[in-house]
């Protein structure tokens, strides 16, 4: 199963391996999709794929070391018949989940999205909701 993860660090603890010493011991591979990091503290969205099991593995061996992880859940839901293609969402989404095709269409990426809801926000034809 798909999941995407919000991770953070609490103050202190960015410098440590901890993200490598995950992957590592765990196997999965993480797709970074948005990262905020300062000095002392930090926070990562990180999409990946793998069982049950091993996700709460994962989890759990990050929680282990004091980072805090939620999952992100919800459901970008895009109503075709209201979007008029206008593109103020798309570079509002931090995440780059929104382009402009070639045909000028907008498209969302639901795999990237995290759930923020900015699109939601901008859109003026109350095309986008989250479920
Ligand atoms: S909710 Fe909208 S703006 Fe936020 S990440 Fe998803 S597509 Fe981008
Ligand atoms: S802001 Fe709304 S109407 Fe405009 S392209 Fe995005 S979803 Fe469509």
């Amino acid at each position: 199963m798909k999941v995407k993860l919000r991770i953070v660090y609490p103050t202190g603890y960015v410098e440590r391996p901890i993200l490598a010493e995950a992957i590592l011991t765990t196997g999965i591979k993480m797709n970074i999709l948005e990262a905020t990091l300062d000095a002392r503290s930090g926070e990562l969205i990180a999409s990946l794929e793998a069982e049950e099991p091993e996700i709460e593995r994962l989890v759990g061996f990050l929680r282990d070391r004091g980072v805090k992880v939620e999952r992100i859940v919800g459901m970008l839901k895009v109503d075709k018949d209201r979007c008029i293609d206008c593109g103020a969402c798309v570079s509002i989404c931090p995440v780059q989940a929104i382009e402009i095709s070639e045909d000028w269409s907008v498209r969302f990426d639901e795999d990237r999205c995290v759930g923020c809801g900015a699109c939601v926000r901008a859109c003026p034809m109350k095309a986008v909701t989250l479920v």
